[in-house]
């Protein structure tokens, strides 16, 4: 791919950072990652909003403009082609040159700003058709869950418990309570309810969970946004988790348990048909 390092466009493989880089010692930095359907991105805006919070959350300015943003996202999609495709983004507090804990001065370093894209994980008619498996675990990552921040090693161990598992996605649970899966915002429907656990600091407030939220509110399906007791999975009518690169998954197993009827449910179906005719407009 073609990626973007600090101002110039140049093949990935020929990127180059500094070891001294707080990104690398410390992951000191934040990223997005922005859905391209057909060449076109989805909620850019949406976003480019979270990526000015995650940066003001670390007290870190904004390296480029919001126009500057999408111009250059605009860019490499086309160099890379178009079509489907995430278009990553990673903006760290730079390199310098004495490892400290508290944040260099601003005036004497440099973010580092990257980009690159890659290809979007293809799930096939019949798998989405079949449901997914998912797994539950103790939710011990750090208490800043709403910062899209690159220090992902919680989430790294708990996606691998799942993967080891032939499992899409790990279940996370706080002190009982639902949170969120390690790359992805989880709902359920109970008794004609879309129910999703609020976007406090314990979960990253998914924008697939957003437009999912107002498609929801638009075809009038009650939705509920409060605590939810991870129980309440095992008693659901459906759940499914959401994410910029996954879309709407159904999830038919958890901790091989069966939901509901073990297939994927009505409201799932009419949610993504609607989520899908939003990524084509
Ligand atoms: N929660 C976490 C921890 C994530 O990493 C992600 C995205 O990868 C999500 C939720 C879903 O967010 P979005 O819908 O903006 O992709």
């Amino acid at each position: 791919p073609v990626a973007w390092l600090n101002g110039e466009f140049l093949p990935q493989s020929e990127a180059r950072i500094s070891p001294m880089d707080r990104g690398f010692l410390f992951a000191d930095g934040i990223y997005e990652v922005v859905p391209v359907f057909a060449g076109k991105p989805l909620a850019i805006e949406q976003h480019l909003i979270r990526l000015t919070q995650s940066l003001e959350s670390i007290q870190h300015p904004n390296p480029l403009s919001i126009e500057q943003w999408t111009t250059t996202i605009e860019q490499l999609i086309e160099k890379n082609g178009g079509g489907d495709i995430g278009v990553y983004i990673q903006v760290t507090r730079g390199s310098y040159q004495k490892r400290t804990h508290q944040f260099p001065p601003l005036e004497n370093t440099q973010p580092t700003v990257f980009m690159t894209a890659s290809s979007l994980p293809a799930f096939s008619a019949e798998a989405i058709g079949n449901g997914f498996h998912a797994i539950t675990s103790d939710d011990f990552r750090w208490g800043r869950c709403d910062i899209k921040s690159v220090a992902l090693l919680g989430h790294c161990m708990l996606r691998q418990q799942s993967f080891e598992q032939d499992a899409i996605e790990t279940l996370l649970e706080k002190d009982g309570w639902l949170t969120e899966g390690t790359s992805s915002n989880v709902f359920l429907i109970k008794d004609g309810r879309l129910l999703t656990p609020k976007a406090d600091l314990r979960i990253l407030n998914g924008i697939t969970r957003q437009l999912v939220i107002d498609l929801a509110r638009q075809a009038d399906i009650p939705v509920e946004i409060r605590d939810i007791h991870i129980e309440a999975l095992f008693k659901a009518d459906e759940v499914f988790i959401t994410s910029s690169t996954k879309d709407l998954l159904p999830i038919v197993k958890i901790d091989n348990k069966t939901v509901a009827n073990g297939q994927p449910g009505p409201i799932w179906e009419k949610l993504t048909q609607t989520y899908q005719q939003l990524k084509s407009q």
